[in-house]
C-alpha cells in the first residue's frame, strides 16, 4: 500500500562518505566508532548501520540492549558497544549476541559474569569498556577528587580487581565521555584527560592492559582532539577509538565560542565535506480559500486579516513536527517559505500559500532537508534551524520524528 505522505528520506551514500571523511580525520592516530544509537538519531538503524560498515565502521555504538540486538541483526560482523550499560536480566542477550558493554557498577559485573557462567562462556569472552567519570557526574566510576566521603574508599580498585585471569570478563576497554568538547578553549577536555590519565595509570599497576581508549564525540573529532587522544592512549600502550554520531548525519556542532581567529583545519575541512543525510518531507492534502477574518486551528490563534490561500499537509506533532513551532516557522513548497499558521494539530498542520502560485494537492512540502539537487531549489530548512526555533538541539529534533514517519532509503 503506498504510505500516508509523511516521511524522512535518507541518503546512505552521504553517510558512507560522511564516515570515511571522518575516518581521514582520525587516522592515522585513531578509530572511530559509528554512533547508530536511537534509530541511528532517528535516520534508521536498518539504513544507516549496514552504510556506516560498508564504508569501513568496525564498531558500532549503541544505547541499550535492544538497540544492539537490532544493530547486531544487520551488522553481525562488527563490534557493537552498548553505551548505557546493561540493566538487571540483560546479561544472557549481552552474552548471546557478542555485543561489548560499558560498565562501572559492581551489580553491572555481577550481572554480566552471572550470565557468561549460565551459557558456559570461555574466560575472557566477555567484553567489557570500563567508565571513567572524568566530571560530568553522568555515569562512571569516579576517582578520589570528585567522591562524596559517603561513596567507597576505591571504587575504582573494586571494580579492577573483578578481571581476575580466570573471569569470562576481560577489560577490553576505558572510556570516558567529554562533555565539553565543543567549548573551542579546549580547557574542560584537558582537565577531562588529565583525570583519564591518572585513571588509566592506576589500571595499569593494577596489571591491566586493556586494549581501546574509547574517548570523544564529533566536537572532539572535528575540533581536532584525536591526536591528543591517541598520544594518551599510546602512552597507556592502547588504541584510541573517538565516537562521532552527529558529525557521521552530516551536521556540525555549533563550537562556542567560535574559533577565533582560525578554526582548526580539521573543522574547515568538515564545512566542506560533511553532507547532511536526512531530508523529511510531507505533501500538500488539500488547498483552500478563506476570507478575511477566519481563523485557523485549534483556539483560533490564527486569524486572518485578508483573503488567504492555506495549504493542508500530512505531518502534526504526532509525527514530531513541534507544536510550538505554529505561528512561528515555515515550510518550503514549491522552493518557498510557507509560514504554519494556527496550532500545528497531532497529524496535520496548516501553511499560507497565498504568495506561492500555483500550489496544489500532493505538492511536495518540505520540513527538513538540504540535500543538494532537491525540487525546493535553494532553499534548505536544517536541523539547526528547527532547534532554534524551538529552543533545542539538532540531536532532539532529528529524535523526535515520529516512528510512523517512514525511512526511506534513497
Ligand atoms: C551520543 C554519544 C556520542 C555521540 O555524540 P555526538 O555529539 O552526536 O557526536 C558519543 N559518546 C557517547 C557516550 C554518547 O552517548
Amino acid at each position: 500500500m503506498p504510505m500516508r505522505p509523511c516521511w524522512v528520506e535518507i541518503s546512505a551514500r552521504f553517510l558512507e562518505e560522511n564516515f570515511r571523511f571522518l575516518l581521514t580525520l582520525a587516522a592515522p592516530h585513531a578509530e572511530l566508532l559509528a554512533i547508530v544509537k536511537a534509530d541511528a538519531y532517528g535516520h534508521s538503524l536498518g539504513i544507516c548501520a549496514p552504510a556506516a560498515v560498508r564504508a569501513g565502521a568496525r564498531w558500532l555504538g549503541v544505547t541499550c540492549v535492544e538497540e544492539g540486538v537490532a544493530a547486531r541483526a544487520v551488522c553481525p560482523e562488527v563490534r557493537i558497544l552498548v553505551i548505557g550499560g546493561a540493566f538487571p536480566g540483560q546479561g544472557a542477550a549481552v552474552v548471546e549476541h557478542g555485543l561489548s558493554v560499558v560498565a562501572w557498577e559492581p551489580w553491572q559485573l555481577d550481572e554480566l559474569e552471572g550470565a557468561a557462567h549460565a551459557a558456559g562462556a570461555a574466560a575472557g569472552s566477555v567484553p567489557v569498556h570500563l567508565e571513567i567519570d572524568t566530571g560530568m557526574s553522568r555515569q562512571g566510576v569516579a576517582p578520589e577528587l570528585l567522591r562524596s566521603e559517603a561513596q567507597e574508599a576505591d571504587a575504582l580498585a573494586r571494580i579492577l580487581e573483578r578481571f581476575t585471569p580466570g573471569s569470562p570478563l576481560r577489560l577490553e576497554g576505558v572510556m570516558t565521555h567529554l562533555f565539553a568538547a565543543d567549548e573551542a578553549d579546549g580547557a574542560v577536555t584537558a582537565m577531562q584527560l588529565e583525570r583519564l590519565d591518572a585513571a588509566l595509570g592506576r589500571v595499569g599497576e593494577a596489571g591491566m592492559l586493556p586494549e581501546w581508549l574509547n574517548v570523544g564525540n564529533s566536537a572532539a573529532l572535528l575540533a581536532g582532539q584525536a591526536e591528543k587522544i591517541a598520544g594518551l592512549a599510546a602512552r597507556h600502550g592502547m588504541k584510541a577509538l573517538l565516537r562521532p554520531g552527529l558529525a557521521l548525519y552530516g551536521l556540525i556542532p555549533q563550537f562556542n565560542p567560535r574559533f577565533e581567529p582560525q578554526e582548526p583545519p580539521s573543522l574547515t575541512a568538515a564545512r566542506a565535506r560533511l553532507q547532511p543525510v536526512l531530508s523529511w518531507k510531507t505533501r500538500v492534502a488539500g488547498v483552500r480559500s478563506i476570507p478575511a477574518g477566519a481563523v485557523v486551528g485549534y483556539n483560533g490563534t490564527f486569524v486572518a486579516t485578508e483573503p488567504m490561500r492555506l495549504a493542508l499537509v500530512a505531518a502534526g506533532y504526532a509525527d514530531g513536527l513541534d507544536r510550538r513551532l505554529g505561528n512561528r516557522f515555515s515550510l518550503l513548497v514549491r522552493g518557498a517559505r510557507a509560514p504554519l499558521v494556527g496550532r500545528v494539530s497531532m497529524d496535520q498542520a496548516v501553511v499560507d500559500v497565498t504568495g506561492i502560485p500555483g500550489v496544489e494537492a500532493g505538492d511536495e512540502v518540505m520540513i527538513l532537508g538540504s540535500q543538494r539537487g532537491d525540487p525546493q531549489g535553494g532553499e534548505t530548512i536544517t536541523a539547526f534551524d528547527l532547534a532554534e526555533a524551538t529552543g533545542t538541539i539538532p540531536w532532539e529534533v532529528f529524535t523526535r520524528i515520529g516512528a510512523r514517519v517512514s525511512r526511506v532509503a534513497v
